[in-house]
């Protein structure tokens, strides 16, 4: 090789190098996705701002605000129309479950009738309809037969279904027979398919051990539909899960057993539909939060009751929706839907609730924090979710019209985000 051709080998490879450099550069800077949004919903003050830009990295928000610069090469979506909220967040949910409509004796014959991997496919199933619906994050309670969730969560990682970010209860840990009633002696432990018997501290602390092995990151019990736990089996249950960071959060109504819920440290009552002003005060004081799973009509009458009934239990939870907010009892959103209504799917159904907040006439700011910052701080997430901040993750949904002025425009999203990845754009 001459001189000549020994210079024209080394500007080649320069060229190419260079080449190689800029192709490189140009495909980090595209790496990042701009929303325009028209409204922007700040979770933390329940006001709604208006032309924000939201820059998102690698699945998390890099910068939110007005007039930001950004690249030529990132990817816009233009919301700029719409009104755009941090992805709505489910505290009680039972993706793996239907009952039979209007017949409420039929569920125990449930366990078998209905096997593990079908729970598990209904369950994926109904991830993805949330997801859809601009639910990113949901807590999943229980009533899933043998730990059916965890295999959906293992799904979801692997990329073979879609769905929210699970949190996850397990087996429903309750005093003997869980919440079967009517089972006969020949039957006994029927219920194990869905339920831990823990009739003791001991057997609570096994039972929260036995959950966290098979993939729980939350604990739920149940108290008073039969026995009710005293105030040393939930310190047990809350001292178990405590040591690798969990929370409880307990299914019970009202009177002593409610007390001693608030008293032993759990992080959440369920339903409450017994609460009196006392007790809810007591869980302000402990910071204690209501997830109220407010029923509408609709729902109550599903499950097989008299119309005169299913009215007056309405009546009853629209009472306990003002009274708690009027008090300030922490509240996060849960709808513990377990029953479809003919012609309507599980978002549907579940929706319906909203109604009973409009009977309520809470704020829909607050409705919608209840759903979103309120709801990230009961999951131990207020760091990483619920708002649309610096660092937080990129779960993001957008409407076509102002869920302030009607909280029930949120059944209607047609975009949603989940850490960074457009899941649906219509
Ligand atoms: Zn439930």
């Amino acid at each position: 090789m001459n001189l000549k051709q020994l210079i024209t080998k080394a500007i080649v490879n320069i060229l190419f190098l260079s080449f190689i450099s800029l192709v490189f550069t140009v495909s980090l800077q595209a790496q990042n996705t701009v929303i325009k949004a028209g409204h922007l919903f700040d979770s933390r003050t329940g006001k709604m701002l208006n032309d924000q830009t939201i820059i998102i990295k690698d699945g998390k928000i890099l910068e939110v605000g007005s007039n930001l610069k950004f690249e030529s090469t990132d990817t816009v979506i233009n919301l700029s129309k719409s009104w755009v909220l941090p992805g709505l967040m489910d505290c009680h949910v039972h993706i793996t479950s239907n009952y039979p409509y209007r017949n409420l004796l039929d569920i125990s014959s449930i366990y078998i009738t209905e096997s593990s991997s079908l729970r598990a496919l209904r369950g994926a199933f109904v991830a993805e309809q949330l997801l859809m619906s601009g639910f990113t994050t949901i807590k999943e309670i229980g009533n899933d037969a043998n730990y059916a969730t965890a295999d959906i969560i293992k799904a979801i990682r692997q990329g073979w279904a879609k769905g929210p970010t699970i949190f996850y209860a397990g087996k429903i840990i309750a005093p003997y027979g869980g919440q079967t009633f009517l089972v006969n002696i020949e039957n006994e432990h029927l219920w194990d398919f869905e339920y831990i018997d823990a009739d003791t501290p001991d057997e609570m602390k096994k039972a929260v051990r036995k959950n966290i092995y098979y993939g729980a990151n939350v604990i739920k019990l149940v108290s008073g539909d039969q026995a009710y736990y005293d105030l040393e089996d939930i310190k047990a249950a809350v001292d178990e899960a405590k040591k690798t960071g969990l929370k409880v959060t307990v299914h019970v109504m009202g009177g002593i057993a409610a007390r001693n819920v608030i008293l032993g440290g759990a992080a959440a009552i369920e339903h409450g539909f017994d609460l009196d002003d006392d007790l809810l005060r007591l869980m302000k004081e402990e910071g204690t939060f209501l997830v109220g799973t407010d029923f509408s009509f609709d729902n109550w009458y599903a499950y097989g009751l008299d119309s005169g009934y299913s009215k007056s239990l309405e009546k009853k939870i629209v009472d306990r929706l003002k009274r708690a907010y009027k008090i300030g009892t922490k509240m996060a959103f849960g709808t513990d839907i377990l029953i479809d209504m003919p012609g309507l799917n599980r978002i549907q159904t579940t929706l319906k609730v909203l109604q009973t907040w409009k009977a309520a006439e809470l704020p829909s700011s607050y409705v919608l924090q209840t759903m979103t910052i309120y709801a990230a701080e009961l999951l131990g997430v207020e760091k990483s979710r619920g708002v649309l901040e610096q660092s937080y993750w990129a779960d993001i949904i957008a409407i076509k019209s102002n869920p302030l002025e009607d909280i029930e425009d949120i059944k209607n999203v047609h975009f949603v985000m989940k850490e960074g990845k457009i899941i649906k754009h219509e």
